[in-house]
């Protein structure tokens, strides 16, 4: 048992003694770099404390949502009135209409259905493309994680016009054998699929930008290439923001590509940012697309807690108070440590690449550039593992994982940076 974090380890202990791995979402473990996860008892602003009264600066963000930081005071004070008011009635509630009046404000979307959770989201998207299209074939890259469906927990046949082998145990067969996986950034690989499945396929998810095997934009183009590909076979373009949503720009990747090159996807689906730290995710896209969801149109899809007004209240209390200027301090943030890194990864002698999309990236031990999967994989998660605990042992804490994004806030001040900048020189001697 650790003697530095001894309370931390005892609480490890004893989740592991009624929860599978001590961990209720396995990214929480500390297997890929070993150790004991932290059990964390408070946070505010850009700091983590833990059960042991350690202080760590957090760049983790609850993997996404926290862009204002922990504890922000209005989204507390909205939460709290809210909470007052009732927790839950199963009924339209004027929080749920005013976030989707943000939602639409904001990004492509015409309509917007709220779910509790990514997977959700995405899972309705792809019921709700297969209805609408009349289809069953589904095309995803390898790489892309859309939450735990399972006709998307899947991994790459022997070749690319085989449909996937199931990416768990657990899941049959016959959920991923209408599912395609593809190289990412390979627009020859999406050609030739859709040249021999073009008819079958529904649809085709894709994260907007990749963030989970590290960040891996799209190439230039790829997305307006991917929603032209779609459009000309007749598959609906499906745009995993769940991730980058509200988060790389005000409007999400979309911001960045779509709004830009004059495209917008078929579906969209969100989540993280959106729930403000409460359970709350979406998927939404163009009117004559989502007219077919019931009440009131044939596809199916339901939730107790859907639209819920606790969560929908932190969700539109975020947004509202995610400005430009706040998009402006994370990217100026997010650059500092970037650059910061590489400085420190260069003198010590390691071999790294940083990518970014927006406000989000992530540092590979590995030559770059990452475009794929493939590349991604080659990652030195041993030297990973060695930089992380540097870093924690100095009070930052990193994704305990070589292939995850680093999330920045607005709480991230000149202190809580400069705690960064000062870890990173020995994380990246212990690298090396
Ligand atoms: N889609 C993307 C791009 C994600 O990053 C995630 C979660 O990390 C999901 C979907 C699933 O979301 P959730 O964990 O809320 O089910």
């Amino acid at each position: 048992m650790p003697t530095d974090v001894p309370a931390s380890a005892a609480l490890f202990e004893r989740a592991q003694a009624v929860t599978p791995g001590g961990v209720n979402s396995p990214v929480r473990a500390f297997n890929a770099v070993g150790g004991t996860p932290r059990f964390i008892t408070s946070a505010r602003g850009a700091w983590l404390t833990d059960a042991d009264g350690r202080d760590y600066v957090d760049l983790i963000g609850s993997w996404g949502p926290m862009l204002l930081g922990h504890a922000h005071p209005e989204v507390q004070e909205a939460v709290q009135a809210a909470v007052a008011r009732g927790t839950s009635y199963g009924t339209p509630t004027v929080p749920e209409v005013e976030l989707a009046e943000e939602i639409v404000a904001r990004t492509s979307v015409e309509r917007v259905r709220f779910v509790s959770s990514g997977t959700e989201a995405t899972m309705s998207a792809i019921r709700l493309a297969r209805g609408f299209t009349g289809r069953d074939v589904v095309v995803k890259f390898a790489g892309c994680y859309h939450g735990h469906v399972d006709a998307l927990l899947a991994s790459a046949g022997s070749g690319l016009m085989t449909f996937a082998l199931p990416g768990t145990p657990g899941v049959p067969a016959s959920s991923t054998e209408l599912t395609l996986v593809l190289p990412y950034n390979d627009r020859a690989a999406v050609e030739q699929v859709f040249a021999e499945h073009g008819e079958r396929i529904a649809c085709l998810v894709t994260e907007a930008s990749p963030g989970n095997m590290g960040v891996v934009p799209p190439e230039p183009g790829f997305n307006a290439f991917l929603s032209e590909i779609c459009r000309r076979h007749g598959a609906l373009f499906v745009s995993d923001e769940v991730m980058t949503g509200f988060r790389v720009t005000r409007q999400g990747q979309w911001g960045l590509d779509g709004a830009v090159e004059g495209w917008a996807p078929d579906l969209v689906t969100f989540g993280k940012v959106m729930g403000g730290g409460f359970p709350a995710a979406a998927f939404g896209g163009r009117a004559e697309v989502m007219h077919h969801l019931a009440p009131e149109g044939p596809v199916y899809q339901a939730g107790t807690l859907s639209g819920n007004p606790i969560a929908t209240t932190a969700g539109l209390t975020t947004l509202r108070l995610a400005t430009d200027d706040v998009y402006a301090h994370l990217d100026r943030v997010a650059t500092t440590i970037r650059e910061a890194a590489c400085a420190a990864l260069t003198g010590a002698g390691v071999a790294h690449v940083a990518q970014s999309t927006g406000t989000m990236f992530s540092v590979f031990l590995t030559e770059g550039p990452v475009r794929d999967f493939d590349d991604a994989s080659r990652t030195d998660t041993a030297a990973y593992a060695a930089f992380f605990h540097s870093m924690l042992d100095q009070g930052v804490y990193l994704p305990p994982s070589a292939y995850e994004a680093w999330f920045v806030s607005a709480a991230h001040d000149e202190r809580a940076v400069q705690a960064v900048l000062d870890a990173l020189p020995d994380a990246a001697r212990a690298a090396a």
